[in-house]
C-alpha cells in the first residue's frame, strides 16, 4: 500500500451548487481522509475583486495532503479553481465594504476503500458563499478555557486543516456557546499550561510593545492571517515573539486578540479559566484595531499592497 500521488486534477468542470455523489465506502466518509481551506474574495471600491494570498492556502493544503497520504492539486490548479469559482459567482460578491465572498476548497478521498488505507481516487472541489462583515455582528470575543478536551497533540494533525480536526471541537464549543461564551480556548495537551488556539482562530497576547503568540510547529494551525499579522506588526515596529505563551500570561496581558479568515482580527474582551474571569480594559483593543485596519485595508484594496499579497480575479 502506498500514498497516492498520481491524481492529476486536470479534469475541470463548473457546475451549479448541489449535492454530490459519493460511495458509502469513500475514504472521506469512512476514514476522514479530507482537507479543507477557507479564504475570502473582497470587492475593491472600483469593483475589482481581490483574493488574499490564495497560494498560501494551496501550500497549506499540499502539506496537509502529504500528512493524510493524499495527492493534491498544484498551486496553479488550486488558485485557478478558486478564481474560476469566484468569477462564475461574481454577482454574489458583496459591494465594497459590505462583506466578502467566502471560498471553501475541499480535497477528499472520494474513491471506495473498505479496509483502512488511502482511497484509490480523489476529488478537489471549490464552493463559495457571500458572507457579511464579521465585525457588524460581533466586535470582541469572550473566551472560555476548555478544561476537558484538547484540540491537538504532538505528532497529530493539529498543524493541518484536516476535516477530522473539527468534530472533536464541537462538544466543547457547544458547551461554551450554551454558557454565553463566543469561543473556546484550547490549552496544550502535554502540560495544560500553555495556550494553543481557539476553535478556528489563532491567539495573540499583547504586553507593552510586545506581541506574543504560540509557535506554529505542528500543533496549532499555521494561520495565514496569523502569518500576515506578524509581518504587519513587525513593519509597524512592534516586537513579535513566537514562543509558548502560558494561560497566566494571557490573563495578565494588556490586550489579547484572535486572528482568522472569518474574523480577520478580533479583540478578546474576556477570558474565563477554572472559574476565574478576567476582562481586558474596554479601550484595550488599540493594537488589534491598528493591525486590523492595516490588514483589511490591504485585503480590500484600500491600502497599497506593498507585500504583494493580493491577487486580482477579474
Ligand atoms: N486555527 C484553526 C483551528 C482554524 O480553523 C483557523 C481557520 N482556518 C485558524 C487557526 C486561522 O487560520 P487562517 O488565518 O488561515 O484562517
Amino acid at each position: 500500500m502506498k500514498c497516492s500521488t498520481g491524481e492529476d486534477f486536470s479534469q475541470e468542470s463548473l457546475i451549479p451548487y448541489g449535492n454530490i455523489e459519493l460511495s458509502p465506502c469513500s475514504g472521506i466518509l469512512n476514514y476522514g481522509q479530507g482537507l479543507f481551506e477557507g479564504l475570502k474574495a473582497y470587492r475593491k471600491e472600483d469593483g475589482q475583486i481581490l483574493l488574499f494570498r490564495p497560494e498560501q492556502n494551496a501550500l497549506r493544503m499540499k502539506a496537509g495532503a502529504e500528512r493524510l497520504c493524499m495527492p493534491s492539486p498544484s498551486i496553479e490548479q488550486f488558485v485557478d479553481a478558486v478564481k474560476q469559482t469566484v468569477l462564475a459567482n461574481e454577482r454574489w460578491v458583496p459591494p465594497f465594504g459590505k462583506g466578502s465572498m467566502y471560498v471553501r476548497p475541499l480535497l477528499m478521498g472520494s474513491g471506495a476503500i473498505l479496509g483502512v488505507g488511502p482511497a484509490p481516487e480523489y476529488t478537489f472541489l471549490v464552493y463559495a458563499s457571500p458572507v457579511g462583515s464579521y465585525h457588524k455582528h460581533q466586535r470582541s470575543l469572550n473566551l472560555v478555557v476548555e478544561e476537558k478536551h484538547h484540540r491537538a497533540s504532538s505528532g497529530g494533525t493539529g498543524g493541518i486543516k484536516a476535516v477530522a480536526n473539527y468534530s472533536p471541537v464541537l462538544n466543547a464549543l457547544t458547551r461554551a456557546k450554551a454558557q454565553g461564551f463566543s469561543d473556546v480556548l484550547f490549552l496544550d495537551a502535554a502540560t495544560g499550561k500553555y495556550i494553543d488556539e481557539g476553535s478556528a482562530c489563532n491567539i495573540f497576547s499583547v504586553k507593552g510593545n510586545t506581541i506574543s503568540t504560540p509557535p506554529a510547529h505542528g500543533i496549532i494551525l499555521p494561520g495565514i492571517t496569523r502569518k500576515s499579522i506578524i509581518k504587519i506588526a513587525l513593519t509597524l515596529d512592534y516586537q513579535v515573539e513566537e514562543r509558548p505563551v502560558t494561560i497566566d500570561e494571557l490573563m495578565d496581558a494588556d490586550e489579547a486578540f484572535c486572528t482568522g479568515t472569518a474574523m480577520v482580527v478580533a479583540s478578546i474582551s474576556s477570558v474565563t479559566h477554572q472559574g476565574r474571569r478576567i476582562e481586558y480594559k474596554t479601550q484595550a483593543d488599540a493594537v488589534s484595531q491598528k493591525l486590523r485596519e492595516t490588514l483589511t485595508g490591504i485585503q480590500m484594496g484600500r491600502l497599497e499592497d506593498t507585500m504583494g499579497w493580493v491577487v486580482e480575479v477579474n
